[in-house]
């Protein structure tokens, strides 16, 4: 087994090597994948990276079988993954998570929860019946204040806003409440690649199937935490260590093989 330099003989850091090579993908899988470093080798620019059309085709051809339950998960925004992975369309969060588009949406970045449109119509509903209370749309937040209610009504106005609030946020996965003052809002946790692969793992078609996440950098560690705690498959690629994964392969080709690219080959140029 080899240790790793930095391994501290005190603190015992498993050498990724000895991790196992993942099983084969299960048919019920729900695959969210990173890409730099895992899907496509490092290029000496980030905007120098090939995709191979094999790469596409192949990743096409496992969201079908899927049921569409195929994510990318990268640092890069979804503009980009667009552009790299045309003509395919996949899902995808980008920005390690803070951007996030579900399966079947066609726009740039559908990063709020289904449910936060009819949240805010509620709210809007309810600060109607509040004399002096106000809803601020932020966009991805929204914030209920009542500081210019009147002052016999403030303590109930409050006490209605709070729980409506609390109520909203089990309709908004990955949202917290924010208190402060005269005001309650309604806004996303801090986004990593584990909270958008929680998020995809609460929406169809990823819902119920067992998530595999496969990835290389300190960043895809929360995604690997994530995919742990469902009972699924986490996937180190590379040989860095003190990962949370429980499985490895070495690099991309590896990778490659084990979705079942074809590999390149003079005959047929990619
Ligand atoms: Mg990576």
């Amino acid at each position: 087994m080899r240790q790793s330099p930095e391994a501290s003989p005190l603190i015992p850091s498993p050498a990724a090597t000895a991790l196992p090579p993942p099983p084969a993908l299960p048919a019920n899988a729900a695959l969210f994948l990173d890409v730099d470093g895992c899907l496509l080798p490092f290029a000496p620019r980030p905007d120098a990276v090939d995709v191979p059309p094999a790469l596409v085709a192949r990743l096409t051809a496992l969201q079908r079988a899927l049921g569409g339950a195929l994510a990318l998960v990268s640092g890069r925004n979804l503009a980009t993954l667009d552009a790299l992975f045309a003509p395919g369309a996949f899902t995808a969060a980008g920005l390690h998570g803070v951007e996030r588009r579900r399966a079947g949406d066609t726009g740039g970045t559908g990063v709020v929860p289904a449910a936060l449109p009819k949240v805010r119509d509620a709210g809007l509903a309810l600060i109607a019946t509040h004399p002096g209370a106000l809803l601020e749309d932020k966009g991805a937040a929204i914030a209920l204040h009542w500081r210019m209610t009147p002052e016999p009504h403030k303590d109930a106005t409050a006490a209605a806003l709070r729980a409506f609030a609390e109520h909203a946020l089990t309709q908004l996965p990955g949202y917290q409440l924010q208190p402060g003052d005269h005001v309650i809002e309604l806004r996303p946790h801090h986004a990593d690649k584990g909270s958008a692969i929680l998020a995809f793992l609460e929406e169809p078609p990823f819902a119920g199937r067992v998530p595999v996440f496969a990835g290389d950098d300190l960043t895809d560690e929360p995604g690997f935490s994530a995919v742990n705690a469902h009972g699924g498959i986490s996937v180190l690629v590379g040989d860095r260590a003190g990962s949370a994964a429980r499985h490895r392969l070495p690099d991309t080709a590896a990778v490659h093989r084990w979705l079942g690219v074809p590999e390149r080959t003079p005959e047929t140029p990619a």
